[in-house]
């Protein structure tokens, strides 16, 4: 964790930025609950899962950290949208009118709105989802009519890459986007490439690997190994 706060530290300071103005999203997809009671206690806040029922599982049995705030950073198909919205406090991956209306419905039952960001695919590859940028209005206009979401801005997953100035075009890119739509956040670079992201303005970004390791690997199936 020191480790990453001093890169960050370094990418602020080169970009004339404050750290202030960066949200550090510790992803701990994969990684159980206990490591994220561990990060907690290290001073982490803002957690980022992938997959709604993964969290579902450890949720309860993180109730004991009280200012903890989840994202959900994966891809949400509209048939989890209420489940997620019982479990998170910010949705990163909005990408349909249809899934913000379901979110909107879920969210009236809660106490408080859900922060949404509109996830944006830019690149051509197959197995992203997100919405195009042609789509935005749309979106806009359907989260104006969901009283129960706070659309906050946008996120984006460049193609993975060595070289993280590889990911600089997707973030100028969704960064001109959030400007044009009056977005204030942007949530963009990973542990390969959140230095370039927060030159580029990031106001989050989500770290696995470098905070928490490699992720665990899923324990081989016994049973097919017999087969
Ligand atoms: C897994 C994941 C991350 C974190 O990736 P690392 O390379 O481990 O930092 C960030 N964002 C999304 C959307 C992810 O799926």
């Amino acid at each position: 964790m020191q480790l990453v706060e001093s890169r960050i530290e370094k990418a602020v300071q080169r970009a004339g930025r404050k750290r202030s103005e960066i949200t550090l999203v510790a992803v701990s997809k994969k990684f159980s609950a206990d490591r994220i009671r561990e990060a907690y206690h290290a001073g982490l806040r803002e957690f980022g899962e992938n997959y709604v029922q993964e969290f579902a599982a450890k949720h309860p049995l993180l109730n004991d950290l009280p200012d903890a705030r989840f994202h959900l950073i994966g891809h949400l198909q509209t048939n989890k949208a209420r489940l997620a919205a019982e479990l998170f406090h910010v949705i990163e991956t909005a990408d349909s009118p249809k899934l913000l209306q379901r979110l909107d419905a879920a969210a009236a039952l809660r106490v408080s709105s859900i922060e949404v960001l509109l996830e944006m695919k830019l690149s051509a590859e197959e197995s992203k989802s997100g919405a195009t940028p042609e789509a935005i209005p749309q979106l806009l206009e359907t989260a104006a009519q969901c009283p129960h979401l706070q659309l906050s801005g946008l996120m984006t997953m460049p193609p993975w890459s060595e070289d993280a100035e590889q990911s600089r075009p997707y973030f100028k890119q969704l960064a001109a986007l959030a400007a044009q739509y009056n977005l204030p956040k942007l949530s963009m670079g990973m542990s390969n490439d959140f230095e370039v992201a927060i030159e580029e303005g990031a106001t989050i970004i989500r770290i696995g690997t470098a905070l928490f390791g490699p992720r665990p690997k899923p324990q081989p199936d016994s049973s097919a190994i017999q087969a």
